[in-house]
């Protein structure tokens, strides 16, 4: 197979995070007989830099003529960094904003998995914890109440602001699609989370769903309301396989999700539009604080080529490979700084992307 890979290193340990997934994609091109072609374009303050803008247009287009994007991480020092003396649409996150929206990447999934390895890192009980869980929370990207009208105003002489939560039939489709889809590829389940009790417009995403349920007989779905989702991420996080939901509460839950595995510099995340396309990135940021020390752990990114390979290019094995490598060089107790832990061997970036791409 040929995939066009678009690389956007980004700043901070970007480069460095990006350096290492390539490798690990290289050697599964090698094993696997794919071809990976790759180009590179500047996203955030490397971009601001060059160009004065965080995204130009001709970065944009060549990511769109790409199969799919590989980034690390945008931005600098918040506090202390010329990239931020700006205003807000010319600083280096501007340029995520304007990718998600110019590809149309609708759809966010973002793993939360506990290695067993590194189970003593999650907060939880060892009883809550059980034999561990995996699970992948689907969250729409493009709607609801962040991108509704809002505005504030003076009502009778008392201040008022107004948010407004829209969703109409066509946006609650294509992602319950997208999680029925990824579902049939796990353990055939859906979560749909929601408020139905309250919100109407939460009464029409589960309508739609269970309409677009019908064309998966094989996959289980069940409906919860999101505050109850909350308490039982914590009390049975075991219980979930895909947990589809809306911007909102899929942003609260995906980070409530994400602590309880216990380390950033692991977790993985892609956001996809309505074809095969999407982009691939960490959770976490640019981490300015260690760039350039060869001590960021390089997981997460690797992890997020993984989902490249199963979502956008449909290589289940392949993504399989890379998963079961990460495992064996953390079974074996190597560990980067962030993972440390007692009677283990601490690596850098580069040897820890060594050993995963030679145990593929
Ligand atoms: P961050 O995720 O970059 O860092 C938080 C902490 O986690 C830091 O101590 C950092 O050293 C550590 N960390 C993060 N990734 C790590 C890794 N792979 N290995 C080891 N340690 C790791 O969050 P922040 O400090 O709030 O933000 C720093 C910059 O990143 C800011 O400019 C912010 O806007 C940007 N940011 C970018 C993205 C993105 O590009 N998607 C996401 C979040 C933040």
């Amino acid at each position: 197979m040929e995939c066009k890979i678009t690389l956007i290193p980004g700043d901070g340990i970007g480069p460095e995070i990006v350096r290492e997934a390539v490798k690990v994609l290289n050697k599964i091109g090698e094993t696997f007989n794919h071809t990976f072609q790759y180009t590179e374009v500047l996203m955030g303050g490397c971009s601001i830099d060059a160009y004065g803008v965080p995204l130009t247009d001709q970065a944009l287009d060549t990511a769109r003529a790409g199969d799919a994007v590989l980034l690390g991480a945008v931005g600098g020092d918040v506090g202390n960094s010329r990239w931020y003396d700006v205003a807000p649409d010319l600083r280096p996150e501007a340029g995520l904003l304007a990718i998600r929206k110019g590809l149309n990447l609708f759809a966010n999934i973002r793993p939360a998995y506990l290695y067993s390895q590194l189970a003593d890192a999650c907060p939880l009980k060892k009883e809550i914890i059980g034999d561990g869980f995996d699970m992948v929370i689907m969250r729409e990207l493009t709607g609801g109440l962040y991108f509704g009208k809002r505005y504030t105003e003076e009502v009778d002489g008392v201040m008022t602001a107004v948010d407004t939560l829209t969703y109409n039939e066509k946006e609650i489709r294509r992602i319950a699609v997208k999680a029925f889809d990824i579902a049939m590829k796990r353990r055939k389940t859906v979560t749909s989370v929601d408020k139905a009790n309250v919100l109407d417009s939460s009464r029409l995403w589960r309508k739609v769903v269970e309409e677009v349920a019908k064309d998966y007989p094989e996959v289980t779905l069940t409906h919860m309301l999101v505050d109850n989702c909350a308490m039982q991420l914590v009390m049975n996080p075991g219980q979930f396989d895909v947990v589809l939901t809306e911007n909102m509460f899929g942003d609260i839950l995906s980070d409530e999700a994400s602590m309880i595995t216990g380390s950033i510099g692991m977790l993985s995340s892609a956001s996809l539009n309505e074809s095969k396309f999407g982009m691939y990135e960490p959770s976490h940021g640019s981490a300015p604080d260690i760039a350039g020390k060869d001590v960021a752990n390089p997981i997460a990114t690797i992890l997020s080529a993984a989902m490249m390979l199963r979502y956008s290019f449909d290589l289940d094995k392949e993504a399989a490979a890379v998963e079961e490598a990460v495992k064996k060089v953390l079974t074996e107790g190597y560990r980067t700084a962030d993972i440390m832990a007692e009677g283990c061997t601490k690596i850098g970036t580069t040897q820890m992307g060594d050993l995963i791409a030679e145990r593929i």
